[in-house]
């Protein structure tokens, strides 16, 4: 998933399960408070300082299937979809 997909959803007020989340924030406080404490942490990290990383660990413990992330990508105008799939998961063609 490439950088500008990561700061589009930060900067969204929806979560990747689709509840309402906070701008700034990584998920919802539902996704939030299942994810174990050391990805908390983890989340609060500054963005190209570990946080990317931390973002993608967090939608893998959440279960986020790429036909979801695909889903939530298609929401954010001008974002092709293929720009979600660079490596650090699995093409949505896959
Ligand atoms: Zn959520």
């Amino acid at each position: 998933m490439r950088d500008i997909v990561i700061l589009r959803i930060l900067d969204c007020d929806r979560c990747i399960c689709g509840k309402k989340k906070g701008e700034r924030m990584s998920h919802c406080r539902k996704c939030y408070f299942s994810l174990p404490p050391e990805n908390r942490q983890a989340l609060y990290r500054k963005f190209n300082n570990g946080y990317q990383e931390a973002y993608l660990e967090s939608i893998k413990i959440l279960g986020i299937t790429p036909e979801r992330i695909e889903q939530y990508v298609s929401t954010f105008e001008g974002i092709m979809v293929d720009e979600v799939s660079d490596g650090h998961m699995h093409s949505v063609e896959a």
